[in-house]
């Protein structure tokens, strides 16, 4: 039995980011920059206004309230062709460019407009600068939008288009084929006979992946059956930068997942048992360059192991960064006793955490903690990670990972 980090420093090991591609920006969401993207125009283009009103001379409202001659209307997309000019103002719609002249806005609500729109009356002085978003104010030319290594949010696909990129060069997106083995499973729709229960891994292990920014391909259902668990697993090879089985990797199975990996993986298969509960039989290997992630087949497990291991692995290959590969960490408190016994194990326990008034989460557990209960993990919106020892008090500092 080896410690948890110690397993995962094995799967970090075999996983490593791929030569970067070049996508366009609407294909790259959660992907990660392999470039520094250099502004090479200033964003916004032009000084332009924040609100709808009237580009004037500060100096000419100093008095105000005062009246001045309205020269001409600009609205956004507008070139301006007139200055304002002494005792002069042009009106001007959100987003506008400053016509030459102007070094202010002032907002329509203080003004009045006289003479059928010909003259205005400005109720307060304006200051220059006011209500004018000056030219480059978000980015300027020459100026680094992002490093390497980040990781594109929705926020930086807009940034990205807003420099003008219309492609960049990211980390590839990552390809994880899915795939359950045993004989006593049965899709679902399917009647079940005597001795089966339903893949529900499957769908948790695809949606795992896919929630994490991965491409994921369902590879199937295996039967207990070496030549069947072998094509599906060629075939994944064949198709995918990575595989994640779930079941077959415990102690007393019958052997054929175990059979099948090491032969295809050219015996560099590991096969661990990790002090950690639920998910303790893990295995992982590497087969044509490509990492096999061995999950165990309990549902639970196979989401733990997920969360632990499988989706750290993929993130390294994904380019992530080492402090992004893992789930965010928060201290929390234990609403009520997080009761265990003492076994040399980590235990992740499966909660529900909410924010309390004192601005901290409270945690409670989400239900049955065996390791095929599903349901409780499905309701769980972190796991309580409680070291070895006879658990926490109520009350007590418990660390959460965040699901
Ligand atoms: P194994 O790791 O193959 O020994 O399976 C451990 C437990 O997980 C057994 O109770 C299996 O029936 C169950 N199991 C394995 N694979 C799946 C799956 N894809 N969906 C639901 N339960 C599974
Ligand atoms: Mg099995």
């Amino acid at each position: 039995v080896i410690p948890l980090d110690e397993a995962r420093a094995h799967v970090l090991a075999a996983c490593h980011p791929r030569p970067p591609v070049v996508l366009p920006l609407d294909d790259i969401l959660g992907c990660v920059l392999a470039e520094r993207v250099v502004a090479d125009e200033p964003v916004p283009p032009f000084a332009n206004t924040a609100m709808d009103g009237y580009a004037v001379r500060a100096a000419d409202t100093s008095g105000a309230p005062v009246e001045l001659d309205v020269v001409g209307t600009l609205a956004a997309g507008a070139a301006p062709s007139t200055p304002v000019g002494a005792g002069q103002a042009i009106r001007i719609m959100t987003g506008a460019p400053v016509p030459d002249g102007a070094d202010a806005i002032v907002p329509v609500e203080v003004t009045a407009a006289l003479d059928g729109g010909r003259r205005v009356r400005i109720e307060a002085a304006a200051r220059p600068g006011d209500h004018v978003r000056p030219a480059g104010e978000d980015l300027a030319p020459g100026q680094e939008v992002f490093p390497a290594g980040t990781v594109l949010g929705p926020g930086h696909l807009g940034v990205l288009a807003s420099v003008g990129r219309a492609e960049v060069r990211v980390q590839p997106p990552v390809r994880v084929g899915v795939l359950s083995t045993g004989d006593e499973l049965v899709e679902a729709g399917r009647p079940l006979q005597p001795g089966q229960i339903r893949d529900s891994n499957r769908h948790t292990l695809v949606a795992l992946c896919r929630r994490s920014g991965f491409d994921a391909v369902d590879l199937g259902l295996a039967r207990d059956d070496p030549d069947e668990i072998e094509k599906l697993v060629r075939e994944g090879l064949s198709r995918c930068d990575a595989l994640v089985t779930s079941g077959g990797v415990s102690v007393g199975d019958f052997d054929y997942v175990k059979e099948v990996l090491d032969r295809v993986s050219g015996g560099s298969m590991r096969w661990m048992q990790i002090a950690i509960r639920p998910a303790k039989p893990f295995a992982l290997g590497v087969a044509d360059g490509k990492p096999i992630f061995g999950l165990p087949g309990n549902p639970v497990s196979s989401m733990v192991s997920f969360e632990l291991l499988a989706g750290p692995g993929l993130r390294r290959m994904a380019g992530f960064p080492d402090d992004r590969l893992d789930r965010p960490r928060l201290l929390g408190v234990a609403d009520e006793p997080l009761r265990r016994r003492a076994d040399g194990k980590i235990l992740f326990v499966r909660v529900l955490a909410e924010p309390g008034p004192d601005g901290r989460y409270h945690v409670r557990s989400s239900g049955g903690q065996a390791s095929n209960l599903l349901r409780s993990m499905a309701l769980a919106n972190a796991l309580a990670v409680v070291p070895d020892g006879d658990g926490v008090d109520a009350g007590g500092d418990v660390e959460l990972m965040l699901l």
